[in-house]
C-alpha cells in the first residue's frame, strides 16, 4: 500500500483473523481499517481525511473467501472485485460477478473489495444494487466475539450504523440458482462509475422478480410494485417468456417509480415539467430493466 499522502498514518496493524482486527480497532478508538485502499487512500491523497493509525484488514484469509450455510453463500468481506468477477464465482452468484467485473479498471478490480464497496456506500457503488436485489445480509463482527447480521440495505439507508469497532465480516446472499442479470450505464466508454445501473434477479421457489436501481439515489431503489406486477404476468411453471410490450412496460414502470415527476410547489401550483436530464435519466432506466429483464428470462 502507497501513499502520497503528507501526513500518514503514526501506526498500521496487520491483523490476522476478524476478532484480532476487531479488538485492535477497540484498542486504538482513532484507528481506521483498511482492505483494499482503494477508496480510503484516495480521500487521504485528496487531504480528505488523516487517520492516526490504520488497522489492516489484507491478511485475514478467513475474510478472502467464501462458505456455504443453509441454502446461501457467507462471502467474505475481503473478497477482491476480481475474485468474484472469475467464472466460479459466476456460476454462484451471477449478478454478483457481473457488477464486480464492471467496477473500475483492473487494478482497482485487483485491490478493491465487497465490504469497503459496502462501508463506502457510494450511490454508484456497482455491487449495491445486487446485493439490495438480492436481499443480502451483513454479518457484522464485534467486540468480544459477537456477531450480529442486519439488512444490507438497512447499513446502506443510514437506518443501522457499524458502531465503533465493528467491522463487517461477511455477506450473507441466497443462492436462487436461477437467471440474474447486472447492467450498467456510464458516461464515457472504457471503465466509469455508473450514471444508472439496474440489477434484475429472479427467484423461481418464491415466484418472484426482483428488481434494484442504482445511481440515482443516495442508496438502491426496489420498484416492488413493477416487481409484482411483472411476476404476476409470468408462466413460472411453462415457457417464462414475455412479450416485448410487456418488457418495455416493466421498463416504464421501474423508470416512474425510481425517477419520479417533480413535486408541485408548496403552495398548490402546478408541478413543473421533467427537465431533459430527468427525462434522459428516466429513459436509461427503462431501457436498462427492459434488456435485463429480457436477458434474465431469455
Ligand atoms: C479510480 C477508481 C475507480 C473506481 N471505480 C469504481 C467503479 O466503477 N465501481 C465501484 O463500485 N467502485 C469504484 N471505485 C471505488 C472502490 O474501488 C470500491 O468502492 C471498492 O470496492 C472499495 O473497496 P476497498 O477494499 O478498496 O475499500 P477501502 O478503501 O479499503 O475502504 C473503504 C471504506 O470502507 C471501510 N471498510 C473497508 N472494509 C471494511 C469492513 N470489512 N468493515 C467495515 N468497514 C470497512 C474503510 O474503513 C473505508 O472507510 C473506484 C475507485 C477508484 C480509485
Amino acid at each position: 500500500m502507497t501513499t502520497h499522502a503528507p501526513h500518514t498514518a503514526q501506526s498500521v496493524t496487520l491483523p490476522a483473523s476478524l476478532d484480532e482486527a476487531v479488538a485492535a480497532l477497540a484498542a486504538m478508538p482513532a484507528a481506521v481499517p483498511v482492505a483494499g485502499g482503494t477508496d480510503l487512500m484516495a480521500s487521504v491523497n485528496k487531504g480528505l481525511l488523516r487517520p492516526a493509525a490504520l488497522v489492516g484488514l489484507g491478511r485475514m484469509s478467513e475474510l478472502r473467501g467464501w462458505h456455504y450455510q443453509d441454502g446461501h453463500a457467507l462471502l467474505g468481506a475481503g473478497l477482491t472485485h476480481a475474485r468474484m468477477g472469475r467464472p466460479d464465482f459466476a456460476a454462484l452468484i451471477p449478478a454478483l460477478a457481473a457488477s464486480a467485473r464492471a467496477a473500475g479498471p483492473p487494478q482497482i478490480r485487483n485491490a478493491g473489495t465487497l465490504g469497503g464497496n459496502i462501508a463506502t456506500a457510494a450511490p454508484t457503488g456497482d455491487t449495491l444494487p445486487v446485493l439490495a436485489a438480492l436481499e443480502a445480509t451483513l454479518v457484522v463482527a464485534g467486540p468480544g466475539g459477537a456477531r450480529r447480521e442486519i439488512p444490507v440495505t438497512h447499513l446502506l439507508a443510514g437506518r443501522e450504523m457499524l458502531a465503533p469497532a465493528e467491522l463487517i465480516g461477511f455477506v450473507r446472499v441466497p443462492l436462487l440458482h436461477a437467471p440474474q442479470v447486472y447492467l450498467k450505464a456510464t458516461a464515457r466508454t472504457g471503465p466509469g462509475r455508473a450514471t444508472t445501473s439496474v440489477a434484475v434477479v429472479l427467484d423461481p421457489a418464491r415466484r418472484g422478480v426482483r428488481c434494484a436501481v442504482g445511481a440515482v439515489a443516495p442508496m438502491p431503489l426496489r420498484p416492488l410494485e413493477a416487481e409484482r406486477w411483472i411476476a404476476s404476468l409470468i408462466d413460472w411453471d411453462g415457457a417464462r417468456g414475455l412479450t416485448q410490450e410487456a418488457l418495455a412496460a416493466f421498463g416504464e414502470y421501474v423508470a416512474a417509480a425510481c425517477v419520479p415527476d417533480p413535486l408541485p410547489p408548496a403552495d398548490g401550483g402546478e408541478a413543473p415539467q421533467p427537465s431533459p436530464a430527468v427525462l434522459h435519466l428516466r429513459r436509461t432506466v427503462a431501457t436498462l430493466a427492459r434488456r435485463a429483464l429480457g436477458r434474465a428470462l431469455s
